[in-house]
């Protein structure tokens, strides 16, 4: 008979939230995080918020991002660089017309991979790009390209548009990537329910979300880097709130808003940002994933949050649709087949100071890759123009005033049952 005595014992955790974040990151599988209480585990970091000024009418308020690569005002919009660069654009158009891009966790975990990227010291050096970088989880980008098979608790399952390969992203994973990745402001995982499901879907969503959160938290210790938390909840307005008390309440640096802009009406999107806010915290940097028109922004502004990123003005300007401070102007149409003036005499962009109207309407008429640029070039200088109009107006005063100004020359042509937004409550 063997002796069992010899038998090595198993060695009993005892992790509390006295423990070290060390301690409990390397025993997470093992560890029943409803024992610990998040709130308690405190992080050294080398990051921070600051609230500067408030605008008076509004929820509106200037902030500085204290970042490892500098301290930067908000509210600031990101332009979305999923692969590490944009659709004709790259780096040094982001160096000149951007305040931020966000890249996409996921996708740059698959090519080139985060260890390449980590083995070049980060995002930044390996893109040569010195502003604040922000990386969301990636999962939303796989929804939209229906590369997500299924949701679980454990995590996403997906296939790689690469080679076909199926995997489960779990939040061990997307933050061991983005801590790689090592940009300034990381995403937690979220569950992203599609716009139309059933209460309960959104439910499921909440709940995994909020389980995810907790995971995220005590695996995350780069003191560079902020982690935000994202409140889920659909168009429920009590699952908003729920869930923006949770992750309120958690220890996160920053937090953002998700699930919103995936096809539902402005009414519905306003409701449910006004359900989640009031339960954030007021000191914490608040991000709205995936909203960038801008009269959008300003509103959105005037709710509480601070950054912005959206694929709407560079997808927009392929298009010929471009932003103006007199609204859009469809460069498409005729009527700019001869026009020498610039898109927009008073713009610094590189496009309006070389090049007629005319001209980037031939190159977006034949598809070319230069005219999409240099459209995107004046779409992303208008918006970073716009965000500071809009932090000059909340410190002088006159924000809802330019407020006004941008929601009515971009509703314009708009169906005006679509103009609800202006309606919420404040
Ligand atoms: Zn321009």
């Amino acid at each position: 008979m063997p002796d069992k005595s010899n038998k090595p014992k198993t060695k009993r955790l005892k992790l509390d939230q006295n423990s070290s974040l060390l301690d409990i990151a390397k025993n997470v599988k093992k560890l029943d995080i409803t024992k610990i209480n998040l709130s308690d585990i405190k992080k050294e970091k080398n990051i921070g918020f600051e609230i500067t000024h408030k605008d008076t009418n509004s929820k509106a308020r200037i902030g500085l991002l204290k970042t490892v690569h500098g301290d930067f005002e908000t509210p600031y919009f990101m332009a979305v660089a999923t692969k590490a660069t944009g659709k004709y654009i790259g780096p040094d158009d982001y160096n000149t017309c951007t305040e931020g891009i966000i890249c996409n966790a996921l996708v740059l975990s698959l090519r080139p991979g985060s260890s390449q990227i980590k083995k070049f010291g980060g995002i930044h050096k390996f893109m040569n790009y010195d502003k604040p970088v922000f990386t969301d989880c990636g999962g939303f980008q796989m929804v939209r390209e229906s590369f997500m098979q299924d949701r679980s608790k454990k995590g996403i399952h997906f296939k790689s548009p690469f080679d076909g390969k199926r995997f489960v992203l779990t939040p061990e994973k997307i933050m061991n990537i983005e801590t790689d990745i090592g940009a300034d402001c990381i995403m937690m995982l979220d569950d992203l329910a599609p716009y139309g499901s059933t209460k309960e879907e959104f439910e499921r969503s909440v709940e995994n979300t909020h389980n995810w959160g907790t995971h995220s938290l005590i695996l995350h210790s780069n003191p560079d880097q902020f982690l935000y938390g994202i409140v889920q909840g659909g168009f429920f307005k009590d699952l908003r709130e729920k869930s923006a008390k949770y992750i309120g309440s958690l220890p996160f640096d920053g937090l953002a808003i998700g699930g919103v802009a995936i096809g539902e009406t402005r009414e519905e999107m306003y409701d449910a940002i006004h359900a989640a806010v009031p339960f954030l915290p007021e000191n914490k940097p608040k991000h709205l994933l995936g909203v960038g028109s801008p009269d959008d922004i300003v509103e959105c502004v005037s709710l509480g949050m601070d950054t912005f990123d959206s694929i709407f003005p560079t997808q927009n300007a392929r298009h010929g649709t471009i932003f103006t401070w007199d609204g859009r102007l469809d460069l498409m149409s005729a009527q700019f087949e001869s026009d020498e003036n610039s898109i927009d005499a008073n713009c610094t962009c590189l496009t309006c100071k070389t090049y007629t109207r005319a001209y980037i309407r031939h190159l977006l008429k034949l598809g070319e890759g230069s005219g999409r640029r240099y459209a995107q070039i004046h779409n992303l200088q208008f918006m970073k123009d716009l965000m500071q109009k809009i932090r000059l107006s909340i410190k002088d005063g006159t924000f809802i005033d330019l407020k006004t100004d941008i929601i009515k020359k971009y509703r314009k042509n708009i169906d005006p049952k679509n103009l609800i937004g202006v309606k919420v409550k404040r």
